[in-house]
């Protein structure tokens, strides 16, 4: 008997972790060496966690061992809630703060709390396909508003605005962006927030690069603009602090929460749905955002993550029908094949050539819900070497590329 997957996969794909991974798994397998540049995950590129975070985790180790709170370490709970006093926010307390394996887990809880079967949610494209798929697996319709490469790559505000329904629920921000690396200036979410305050939707603002910053721009938690509007902000130790293995996020919930006290609860069950979060992992959270080990060296001028970015993105504008908008944010580049130059019907199939040809692996533009064949995104976290090394490869393996 032939065992059917549940129909609510349907529109359900995480292609940063697809099925050209098994390909590249294959070929390692065969003893060769694949460039992964499909995954944010720093520590393959020998990024070291913090010591503090190591150290922390491993005096409360002993202790670590039994189940938690819900939702979450009272002391880490705490420590998000001094982080963001700091920010500004006024009136956050640890009850209306979420601890979760990771950001993903947080979002997928908010996604489920909220749907019913036809509810609409907003979501860019390029997105992190794990909002879609969320939503989607929710029950609910991810429906994209696009970014504008064109004005780099910040959301077209009269096609958000064109796409809102009677079903619509919330909005998705992803700022510092992946894949993108755009960063929104507050004009930009004033106008997105101004869409919210006006149509009745909830904020769902992923910050997780918000300390990975390039060229002096700043970040500003979109939520601090819109006191007045139910928004929910995810942030993490996985990216900024480079321990992505310890699962370990946050997400808070601000605005007046009054008037979402069922959704709140409906979280609430979700959350104990789950038991706890990983315990020893909650341990780094305070000592994270308490703690001198920020990512600031890696990004200021001199920094390691600010020289492979600038290296890839040269190179990568430097191939003849390849642009990308330079990235002013997180760890990667999404870069654009002009279709006059390169035939591409079928993106999967170039980032499969792409791996078999050359051993690189990176990710199809249509991964991240990106309506046309015509982009991929690499991360940008190798050593600068690897990358110009990997980014030229590219180039060479694109000269006279075409498909039939
Ligand atoms: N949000 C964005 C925008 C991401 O890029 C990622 C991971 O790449 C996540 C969330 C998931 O992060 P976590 O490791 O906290 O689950």
């Amino acid at each position: 008997m032939q065992v059917i997957q549940s129909s609510k996969l349907a529109n359900v794909c995480y292609d940063i972790r697809g099925p050209i991974l098994d390909e590249a798994m294959r070929l390692e397998e065969q003893g060769h060496r694949i460039l992964k540049l499909n995954t944010g995950n720093p520590a393959p590129f020998g990024f070291e966690a913090p010591p503090e975070i190591l150290q922390d985790i491993l005096r409360n180790l002993a202790n670590a061992h039994g189940y938690g709170d819900s939702k979450g370490l009272l002391a880490a709970r705490r420590a998000v809630v001094m982080h963001y006093e700091d920010l500004g926010f006024e009136d956050l307390t640890v009850d209306d703060v979420y601890i979760g394996n990771g950001v993903s887990e947080l979002i997928q809880m908010a996604m489920q709390a909220l749907l019913d079967d036809g509810d609409e949610v907003l979501v860019p494209a390029p997105d992190y396909p794990l909002w879609t798929a969320s939503v989607s697996l929710s029950g609910g319709t991810a429906v994209h508003y696009r970014c504008d490469e064109q004005a780099d790559w910040y959301p077209d505000l009269a096609d958000i605005e064109a796409k809102i329904t009677d079903r619509t629920r919330g909005i998705v921000i992803i700022n510092p962006n992946n894949p993108t690396g755009a960063v929104y200036d507050d004009e930009l979410l004033r106008g997105l927030t101004e869409i919210a305050r006006r149509n009745n939707l909830i904020i769902y603002s992923d910050e997780i690069y918000d300390k990975i910053l390039y060229d002096d721009v700043t970040h500003t938690p979109t939520a601090l603009l819109a006191p007045d509007l139910l928004c929910f902000t995810f942030n993490g130790l996985s990216k900024a602090y480079r321990v992505a293995g310890f699962r370990s996020g946050w997400m808070t919930v601000s605005g007046p929460r009054d008037h979402a006290r069922s959704y709140i609860e409906g979280l609430n069950v979700l959350a104990t749905m789950r038991l706890c979060a990983n315990m020893p992992a909650q341990h780094a959270i305070a000592a994270a955002l308490g703690g001198r080990q920020s990512i600031k060296d890696l990004v200021l001028p001199g920094g390691r993550l600010l020289e492979q970015r600038d290296v890839a993105w040269k190179l990568l504008n430097d191939i003849p029908g390849v642009s990308c908008v330079k990235p002013k944010g997180a760890l990667y580049a999404f870069p654009k094949l002009d279709p006059k130059v390169y035939r591409v019907k079928d993106d999967a199939q170039l980032v499969l050539d792409l791996l078999k040809q050359e051993h690189i692996y990176v990710v199809q533009g249509t991964g991240f819900n990106w309506p046309d064949p015509d982009h991929f995104r690499l991360v940008t976290l190798p050593r600068a070497e690897d990358l110009a090394e990997a980014v030229t490869r590219i180039g060479h393996f694109l000269d006279g590329y075409s498909q039939p």
